[in-house]
């Protein structure tokens, strides 16, 4: 049998309801891992053991007693730095919240300690959630699990290596423009952004709030289903909850793809692709029309616009976002300043980093009197424009087909000094976001030892049509490749 730290969470959790192993044991082997390869991959900001203990402890001591321990327990999870965590330190990847520790809970990690949340500790990520390589961290780089030389993607790269690499079996996220499924697809896993309003944002640092979503990276999609309803429902404390209580995504998961109409938008698979990544996901459609589904090309014209419109709105919400952030009510305060303003500029200046410093110029000058209709308003319409063309391609298709990102893991500095090919990473995600719909990416095959994932996005609220489609053709893929350099116990 494979190292316990290997396991999928479903395997793990049969065997801890059959009492074959015991939490303590399956923590101890995701510890020993993170001891042995954390060192070089580097996915964790703050690590958490003594609370993981204690969970792990509990959770054997409510199975001993034949108590229900609750769908996380003794799953060690790797929770990314953007989310609240009470009495555990969250850095957001920046220097402005290097010390800050929260008095409360995000509703998700609220909603997983009630399942028994075992938490190794919080995930290293872009500074506040903007990169699309885990470069941007105010601390460290994270380095993919399958090639130490390499980007685990961003900006949630520190989840996704941990996963990868066996110091987490699964783990939370936060997809703005494709931050949960970019790094899934560098490092291997699945990874789903749920429509906007299914799960609570309440305790996530805000980046861009009319985008941002909470969201589950894992090694299987049944460990993806199953997170998903742990997360999923809705929160009174967020005002863009929507209502009612989230399905059992698990019961929906092996129906098949017979009969499915599936459209591939031709603007994502456009140049700018690599070879190993058009063939993989031609290969997939080959595999789901095999399986009955109906694959045909669609068309979103405006999704040209997308990443242009993105990066005015996103950077726009968040120069507003990130105004809180003035020495006063959080994180960091540069002393010795002569007045209030003086330290306002010194504080920003000295806690943020390059890339959110250009994002809130960026927004600010989007947001600027004189210019606010021809950049905003003009950026708000093309996205209505990217709702209506997903809404048209939806009366014809239930789901679309596109790669996640054009390209696998680039190398680490290879786009550090050029952002807009670092912005480009996010083409084939960032429309997604822009709607509001699900997608999730699921692994599709490999690129020079580097895998390779498949993006299927879908209706609103159609996350276990997904988690069907990728279902099916995660069996018929049988993708089993595992990443070589830390499974060989580092290098
Ligand atoms: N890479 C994109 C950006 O930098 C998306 C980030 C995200 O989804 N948080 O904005």
């Amino acid at each position: 049998m494979d190292e316990l730290y290997a396991l999928k969470a479903w395997k793990l959790r049969e065997l801890l309801e059959r009492r074959e192993v015991s939490a303590v044991e399956v923590l101890e082997s995701v510890l020993g891992r993170v001891a042995r390869v954390e060192g070089e991959v580097r996915s964790y900001i703050t690590l958490t053991e003594e609370e993981a203990r204690s969970a792990a402890v509990s959770a054997d001591a409510a199975r001993a007693k034949g108590e229900e321990a609750g769908a996380a327990a003794g799953i060690p999870m790797a929770v990314k730095d953007v989310l609240c965590t009470r009495g555990v330190r969250t850095t957001c990847g920046s220097r402005m919240l290097e010390d800050y520790v929260p008095v409360y809970d995000a509703t998700v990690v609220q909603r997983l300690r009630l399942q028994g949340l075992t938490m190794v500790g919080k995930a290293n990520m872009d500074e506040f959630a903007m990169g699309s390589s885990t470069e941007n961290s105010a601390f460290f780089p994270t380095r993919n699990p399958w090639d130490l030389g390499k980007v685990p993607g961003g900006s949630s790269g520190g989840s996704a290596a941990a996963v990868a690499a066996g110091e987490a079996v699964w783990a939370l996220g936060s997809d703005t423009g494709g931050s949960i499924r970019q790094p899934a697809s560098f490092c291997g896993l699945v990874g789903l952004k749920p429509t906007y309003g299914l799960v609570s944002r309440y305790g996530l640092v805000a980046f861009a709030s009319s985008l941002d979503q909470v969201g589950p990276i894992t090694r299987d999609v049944r460990d993806c289903a199953t997170l998903l309803s742990l997360l999923a429902g809705h929160d009174p404390l967020d005002s863009t909850s929507l209502p009612g209580e989230a399905p059992d995504y698990l019961s929906a998961l092996e129906g098949g793809v017979r009969g499915l109409r599936v459209g591939v938008p031709r603007e994502l698979m456009q140049e700018g692709l690599t070879p190993g990544v058009r063939e993989a996901v031609e290969g997939s459609l080959r595999l789901l029309e095999e399986l009955g589904a109906e694959v045909s090309e669609a068309s979103l014209p405006n999704l040209d616009y997308a990443l242009s419109a993105y990066y005015i709105l996103a950077p726009a919400e968040a120069s507003s976002n990130l105004a809180r952030f003035d020495g006063v009510r959080y994180g960091l305060r540069v002393e010795g300043a002569e007045d209030m303003l003086e330290m306002y500029g010194r504080t920003r200046a000295c806690g943020f980093g390059a890339e959110v410093k250009r994002r809130i110029m960026l927004g600010t000058y989007a947001l600027s009197a004189g210019y606010y209709e021809a950049y905003y308003g003009q950026a708000q319409k093309v996205r209505t424009l990217i709702v209506a063309d997903f809404e048209k391609a939806f009366s014809r298709f239930d789901v679309l087909v596109s790669p996640t990102s054009p390209t696998p893991a680039f190398g680490l500095g290879e786009k550090v000094e050029d952002p807009l090919s670092m912005y480009l990473s996010d083409v084939c995600t960032i429309p997604v976001n822009l709607a509001g719909i699900p997608a999730i990416s699921v692994p599709c095959g490999l690129e020079g030892g580097l895998p390779v994932g498949l993006q299927i996005m879908g209706r609103v609220l159609e996350e276990a049509v997904l988690l069907r489609t990728a279902r099916a053709l995660e069996e018929a893929l049988d993708f089993r490749a595992s990443p070589d350099p830390v499974r060989g116990e580092g290098k």
